[in-house]
């Protein structure tokens, strides 16, 4: 379909585009090594009030953003306009810190003096996600851009609109045009700029698929990435836990998005004593759910983002019901781009319900006898990347917060992305962090300097 904006609500294409020329693409790059020189010359107060700015920008336009994404991959509208939010929150976060951040860091040696000074790498390209269109970006472009490095997005080829509208938050804010750009091209492109040596470094969110191809290209070109991949997160539940609040998250945590988060909640792992009750809980809480248009401020859930992840979800869904998953609610698609709110038990350790991501609104819940057997199945997956618990007692947390394979654990709640904690996975959901000083480390020069 190439880059097109594409109502998913309604099937209505909204807008075209025309991918960028070679030569077009070319100027881009010119620019932002152009921009590099003099930005990073930028001293580190002017960049943070041009990121206050755009935070300014984010809160006063959040309706007319927020809409943007709605329309363009169908999160509701409720939802998206707190994503513009929490975007300016990371601007804040990074203007105010970035001083600390990336102060020289001074080491007792042999030197007379000796310390780490933090510099910029030049212009780093970012290949992001559809499903958090701007929070994906922000959190990538704010601590980039603050320690005066320069940004190139890659974006989704579905969100165009948000892209564009991102490149222009940040033009309105104060930095200079080559500071930050969008490139509308198609993911094809995408190792002929990363192998440019205009381009010094690569972050990418996404699918395992992209970010291995990302990788072996920087692998090649000896090029720093980061890379944000998918999850298939555990949610565990234990006797002691509070079951109506465990009950009433989970939902939360697995239908967030309209279903569509890496960080999502997806596979429900109760003990035996607990499980009934939990299941009943948690299939009433499915059942309320208000499926529907996405501008309709009282909707929880909206469309997939487009019609090829719906044909996909089914599939997981189908295939692993002729494996012998039984179907508590839901099961299939609705109208349109909807899938019904769904939650499968009895799933066999093959089917994909147990071995892939589901993104999309389908709950997977699996019954254990005990603690022991909880940790083993919660890390039976390819990902590592978030993971949630439920106890109150002190020596179960201990052992999941130590036993868990993941990159963040939350003992009684949901997980989150929270500028102030870094970000990001084990095993097959990436490398690197986000966010927190660790996010704003990821592309610098730590260099040492030592003098006598
Ligand atoms: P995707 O197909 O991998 O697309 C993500 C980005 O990568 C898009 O910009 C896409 O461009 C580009 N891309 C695709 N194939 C590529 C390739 N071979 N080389 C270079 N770039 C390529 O992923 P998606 O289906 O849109 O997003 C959902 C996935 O992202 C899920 O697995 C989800 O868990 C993961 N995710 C992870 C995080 C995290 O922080 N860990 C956050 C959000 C989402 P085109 O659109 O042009 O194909």
């Amino acid at each position: 379909m190439g880059i097109a904006s594409i109502n998913p609500f309604t099937g209505e294409i909204l807008q075209t585009f025309v991918p960028l020329s070679d030569a077009e693409l070319a100027a881009k790059l010119d620019l932002a090594q152009q921009a590099f020189t003099q930005y990073r010359q930028v001293p580190i107060a002017q960049r943070a009030a041009w990121m206050n700015r755009a935070a300014e920008i984010l809160e006063q336009d959040r309706e007319r953003l927020g809409k943007i994404m709605t329309l363009e991959m169908g999160k509701t509208i409720v939802s998206a306009i707190a994503e513009i939010e929490k975007c300016a929150l990371v601007c804040r976060y990074y203007a105010e810190q970035a001083p600390k951040f990336l102060a020289d860091a001074p080491a007792q040696t042999d030197a007379t003096q000796s310390f780490v000074r933090y510099q910029p790498l030049g212009a780093i390209l970012a290949v992001m996600p559809w499903n958090f269109p701007f929070w994906q970006v922000f959190r990538f472009a704010a601590p980039a851009l603050m320690s005066g490095n320069v940004g190139l997005l890659k974006h989704a080829s579905n969100v165009p609109q948000c892209a564009l509208a991102i490149e222009a938050v940040f033009q309105q804010a104060g930095f200079a045009a080559g500071v930050f750009q969008t490139l509308l091209v198609g993911s094809e492109e995408v190792a002929a700029i990363l192998a440019d040596e205009r381009v010094k470094a690569a972050t990418l969110t996404g699918s395992e698929a992209a970010g291995a191809s990302l990788a072996a290209t920087a692998g090649k070109q000896i090029k720093k990435t980061v890379l944000e991949l998918g999850g298939s997160d555990p949610f565990i539940v234990l006797e002691s836990a509070d079951l109506e609040a465990a009950a009433a998250t989970a939902v939360i945590a697995r239908m967030i998005n309209n279903g569509q988060s890496c960080i999502a909640a997806k596979r429900f792992i109760v003990t035996e004593p607990i499980a009934d009750q939990f299941e009943q809980r948690l299939v009433e809480h499915v059942k309320a759910l208000k499926v529907g248009d996405p501008l309709d401020r009282s909707t929880d859930i909206g469309p997939l983002a487009t019609r090829a992840l719906l044909e996909e979800l089914d599939h997981q869904v189908q295939t692993s019901v002729s494996k012998g998953a039984r179907v508590l609610v839901g099961g299939q698609p609705l109208q349109g781009s909807f899938y019904a709110p769904t939650i499968l038990t009895n799933i066999s350790p093959g089917s994909p319900a147990a071995r892939e991501e589901l993104f999309g609104p389908v709950a997977m819940l699996f019954r254990v006898k005990d603690i022991d057997a909880a940790i083993a199945l919660a890390n039976d997956t390819p990902f590592g990347l978030g993971a949630s618990a439920w106890t109150t007692v002190p020596t179960e947390r201990d052992r999941l917060i130590t036993e868990l394979e993941a990159g963040a654990v939350f003992i009684n709640g949901m997980v989150k992305s929270d500028p102030r904690l870094p970000f990001g996975g084990i095993k097959h959901s990436g490398y690197g962090r986000e966010l927190s000083h660790q996010g704003m480390h990821e592309f610098v020069n730590v260099k040492t300097v030592w003098v006598k």
